[in-house]
């Protein structure tokens, strides 16, 4: 990545001069420590995944200076978290906590209103606080990353249980599972695994969810729900509160598995198989998050520039990709589907052998043996992930275009051949007309579909990213008047997205100010977030 200079200077918050800042800015350095707040004003520079910069974010679509944090503080624990939100709300300052900032695709670390102050939460407040053998469960803090967990099990020899990861494993555990992101085994929906939060409030009062209310409790991380009303869910996709535990349910080792690839020739053979996936992955006959991908991707994940294959202007013509797939040991198709069979060989055979019997019904489809793909194809860390074991090769189609960045637009639709070509072809037509590849994903939940269409673009193509962000604005406009909505969006969208989910005048929306306006009355935590303005901001030209 290039790094860009910083014209606009260190990005001060509204509604404070620059030295007064500075001067709060040691109060919190008195209250914290010196050494664990550091003031933003060095090169806004670049990184890769593991090494990204916690103060913007790094795959801007909108000029780089523009979502940039005038500060960070790295609290130690929750009583620091504490005291950072009151140092905030006695001056007013914007924080945006975040745990680990690996969410790349949807803003990274990077703070929604500028000048805002982050709390990377993720630094020092790392620890696994238990693993129970027994319940299969854990606790963690926001630094606790996938990686981290899965070596954790490893060294107490818990071989009995597995832990879920998305498609890369850098980021936190329980980061993730608040901004409800997917992993690929069973227990891929990570909200509706977790049990148990420990919330800061944005006034400062600390609190726990479902039986962590109850003093003593020994059911917080196998019970989610305690007495009442069931709170959890306005912690998550919100600036309601600062997380700081979070529990989470671990899978127990299904004792074998097996991962399978199937190919299949044809554009229009996605409905049809959309029809033949739905009952399959309700009935659990496919167990895993169901994902069929464009090759366009399985080319692109090879790690090579797309220079290499196509310099013209345009996305990339279908024989050019069609050619470079016969070249590859999937031969010649257009869908890709990766999935896993869980348990001991005849429980797998059994399961197995309906899916073969199905997916067959395609003209032209067929199964890739895994024992002629050399080892470093991709299908091997498909197979890693959907066994629990953290990865990092899905960053290779980042490499796509210089400086490689992504923006994903991830509409919700019902797992229908109708949904999937409506989908499909809205998405073909912005792309067309921005002249940007297109590389759609087809992930199904269990009763619904996550389309995820991953933008590449070179972050510091002022023309390239116009384009991808007029598409995914297209995209999103398009989609919601087809019914569809995004399941979650990158900080530049939140106002777009959230605008869609407006039935009713815009009830949901109103009902989450008045939730923001009651928790957080100095509107200092993530103003934004999600299109959750508050109300010293709201109608005063923060949407964009
Ligand atoms: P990742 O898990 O991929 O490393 P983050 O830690 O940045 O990504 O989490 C994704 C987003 O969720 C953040 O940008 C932030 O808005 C929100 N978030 C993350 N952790 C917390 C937390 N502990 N409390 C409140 N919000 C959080």
């Amino acid at each position: 990545f290039e790094a860009p200079s910083r014209q606009r200077g260190v990005a001060i918050p509204q509604g404070i001069s620059k030295v007064k800042f500075f001067e709060v800015l040691n109060e919190l350095r008195y209250e914290i420590g010196e050494e664990w707040v550091e003031l933003n004003d060095k090169e806004l520079k670049g990184g890769w995944y593991m090494e990204h910069p916690n103060t913007h974010d790094m795959m801007n679509i909108l000029d780089a200076e523009e979502l940039v944090a005038s500060a960070v503080v790295y609290p130690g624990d929750v009583e620091d978290v504490q005291k950072i939100v009151g140092w905030a709300n006695t001056w007013r300052i914007p924080l945006f906590p975040i745990s680990m900032g690996r969410n790349f695709g949807y803003g990274g670390a990077a703070p929604r209103v500028r000048g805002s102050v982050t709390v990377d939460l993720g630094k020092r407040m790392n620890k696994i606080l238990s693993i129970d053998p027994d319940d299969y469960t854990c606790l963690v803090e926001p630094g606790v990353s996938y990686y981290a967990l899965y070596e954790e099990l490893k060294k107490r020899g818990y071989d009995h249980m597995w832990i879920d990861t998305p498609d890369l494993g850098g980021g936190s555990v329980l980061g993730n599972a608040l901004d409800r992101g997917v992993g690929y085994t069973p227990y891929g929906d990570h909200w509706s695994v977790h049990s148990g939060l420990e919330v800061v409030l944005p006034t400062g009062e600390v609190l726990r969810t479902g039986m962590g209310a109850l003093p003593g409790s020994n059911t917080w991380q196998t019970f989610p729900y305690g007495f009442g009303p069931y709170s959890d869910g306005i912690f998550s996709q919100s600036n309601f509160g600062i997380v700081t535990k979070m529990g989470m349910a671990l899978m127990p080792n299904p004792g074998g598995y097996e991962s399978f690839m199937y190919t299949f020739p044809k554009e229009e053979d996605l409905a049809p198989l959309m029809e033949i996936i739905r009952p399959l992955r309700i009935s659990n006959i496919l167990e895993n998050v169901a994902q069929l991908r464009h090759c366009l991707q399985t080319i692109a994940v090879r790690g090579q520039p797309r220079s290499k294959y196509f310099s013209g202007r345009g996305p990339i013509p279908e024989e050019i990709i069609h050619e470079e797939m016969k070249k590859t040991p999937l031969g010649d198709c257009t869908w890709v589907y990766y999935g896993m069979s869980y348990g001991p060989p005849h429980i797998r055979k059994y399961k197995l052998d309906v899916v073969h019997q199905e997916f067959l019904k395609i003209p032209g489809a067929r199964r890739i043996d895994p024992s002629t793909l050399p080892a470093d194809e991709y299908f091997w860390s498909r197979d890693k992930i959907a066994a629990g074991i953290p990865d990092l090769e899905e960053l290779l189609w980042v490499n796509w275009m210089p400086n490689g960045s992504h923006i994903a637009f991830s509409p919700i639709a019902p797992i229908r051949g109708i949904d999937a070509t409506k989908l499909y072809s809205l998405a073909r037509k912005r792309h067309d007309e921005a002249g940007i590849d297109l590389m759609p994903a087809f992930c199904v939940g269990l009763r619904e579909m996550h389309l995820i269409v991953e933008i590449v673009f070179d972050s510091s193509d002022i023309s390239m990213r116009r384009k991808a962000d007029r598409c995914l604005r297209d995209m999103i406009d398009d989609a919601a008047k087809l019914g569809y909505g995004e399941y979650r969006t990158h900080l530049v969208l939140m106002d777009q997205v959230a605008g869609t989910y407006n039935w009713n005048g815009n009830a949901l929306m109103r009902f989450n100010e008045r939730l923001k306006d009651a928790l957080d009355p100095n509107g200092i935590l993530a103003p934004g977030r999600c299109g959750i303005w508050p109300e010293r901001y709201r109608g005063r030209g923060w949407e964009i």
